[in-house]
């Protein structure tokens, strides 16, 4: 899919402006990456009849080629689709504030909560409860038991006996007592919606009229995701969606056809089974998912802005002729630090994730330094040239560094595939002087 993307971009390069024709192929491009993402149907034909507006006739930017820029135009739409960065929670005028959770059964929901209230509790400082409310099945409440206990939350519960109703508002005074300022309601969830469950649900939030009702959905069920995602909210009118298994292999289309349908803000993403890994959903990053093209532009931009636009060109150059030294590399190790965490700026590079051997690499923050000790220890002379390096001089690099030898070994190794890497990417990238088969 990105392939196909990429070679519409390719085909693109070297033109001064967008033309009709382009913006046809490339709609069409974008429709199919859309539809296989698992966009729905009608979601799809709309963005794509707006990308078309927006996009015929529009000049290329100096530093994009005509591919980049619709896919620019592209991914800015649906980024907007999708709405802005939305990770607020509501705050009650009086405390507690009332998180209800809700959704299918095995969404998320009990994880989710667990989640959440280790996130309210670490980044806003709040004092959460979470309310075991799901009572048909003690393996439920055992499990937000177990989850509280990790988290050192704690857990309100009365067993399997008591109705749903009556077990938050209780809960809901004993946060009051014990000053607990956020309670999170863990409901019921049922395999395929029903009356039954919608019901009861709604007889919960009609009861306790909850600051929050926060849908919780799996995102690797696709469209189903799509459906169920509408018919919760017409029922309960939920504030917002929690989309969960974002870290699996899926395409991330639901993401963008929840929010299109339902029109309700994606709040979080769940990104692993672990406590910690809930984040603010961002729906930049999505659209390049869903593009399947790593984030390319952010990518540019973050370079823009912190790259010194001469020091880049150089850059650019030296990585074309593949004269790249250590000095080099040194220089851009400065640069690259401003730029963020290393393992997020590789997310970004298109197809990093799929080239062999890098897919292993442990992106320490740590052993920056200890390159940067390495680097460092070297004469002008072996940065210029790292062919001369000897036992001799490897010995020395070690000593002067702190370092082992082995480690200084390594990374001469690792800059020499660097180059190469290099190479191949300002080939792949095309640009100005690539290869290009139409003009
Ligand atoms: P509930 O029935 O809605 O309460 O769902 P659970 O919280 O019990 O979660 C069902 C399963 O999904 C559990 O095995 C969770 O560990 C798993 N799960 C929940 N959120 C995530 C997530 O973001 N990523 C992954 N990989 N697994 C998740
Ligand atoms: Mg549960």
């Amino acid at each position: 899919l990105a392939d196909r993307l990429q070679q519409t971009i390719k085909k693109m390069t070297g033109k001064g402006k967008v033309n009709e024709q382009d913006v046809k192929e490339m709609s069409r491009e974008v429709r199919l990456a859309l539809l296989e993402a698992d966009v729905n149907f009608k979601v799809v034909k709309d963005f794509v009849k707006k990308i078309r507006e927006r996009a015929v006739g529009t000049e290329v930017m100096e530093s994009l080629t005509p591919g980049q820029q619709v896919i620019k135009i592209v991914k800015e739409e649906l980024t907007l689709l999708m709405g802005g960065e939305q990770s607020k929670i509501a705050v009650a005028n009086r405390p507690p504030t009332v998180i209800m959770m809700v959704g299918l059964q095995g969404a998320g929901k009990t994880t989710t909560s667990g989640k959440l209230a280790n996130l309210l509790r670490k980044k806003h400082n709040r004092k959460p409860l979470l309310v075991a409310a799901d009572v048909y099945r003690p393996a439920a409440i055992d499990q937000l038991k177990t989850v509280g206990k990790q988290l050192n939350i704690p857990v309100f519960d009365k067993g399997t006996e008591a109705n749903p109703v009556d077990i938050a508002n209780e809960a809901i005074e004993y946060a009051k007592q014990e000053h607990l300022d956020y309670v999170i309601v863990d409901t019921a969830g049922r395999l395929h919606i029903d009356e039954q469950l919608m019901g009861e649900l709604t007889q919960i939030k009609a009861d306790l009229n909850p600051d929050e009702i926060f849908l919780v959905v799996d995102a690797m069920t696709g469209q189903d995701a799509v459906n169920v995602a509408e018919s919760f909210d017409q029922q309960l009118n939920v504030t917002g969606v929690i989309l969960t298994k974002l870290d699996g292999d899926t395409r991330g289309g639901a993401a963008l056809s929840i929010r299109a349908v339902t029109d309700k803000p994606i709040k979080f993403a769940g990104m692993g089974e672990k406590l910690d890994e809930l984040e603010a959903f961002h729906p930049e990053r999505m659209a390049s998912r869903i593009l399947g093209m790593g984030d390319v532009l952010t990518l540019i931009e973050k370079a823009q802005e912190n790259i010194d636009e001469k020091k880049a060109k150089e850059l650019e150059e030296k990585m074309r002729s593949a004269s790249f030294t250590f000095d080099d590399f040194l220089d851009q190790m400065e640069q690259v630090k401003s730029m963020g965490p290393l393992d997020e700026l590789l997310g970004m590079i298109p197809g990093a994730n799929k080239m062999k051997g890098l897919k292993n690499v442990q992106i320490d923050e740590k052993q920056i330094v200890h390159v940067e000790a390495i680097v460092k220890s070297m004469t002008r002379q072996e940065r210029q040239d790292p062919g001369l390096m000897n036992a001799g001089r490897k010995r020395r690099i070690a000593k002067g560094s702190g370092r082992p030898v082995s480690e200084v070994n390594r990374l001469l190794k690792q800059f020499e595939e660097m180059k190469k890497m290099m190479k191949q990417m300002s080939g792949m990238q095309g640009g100005k002087k690539g290869k290009r088969k139409k003009g």
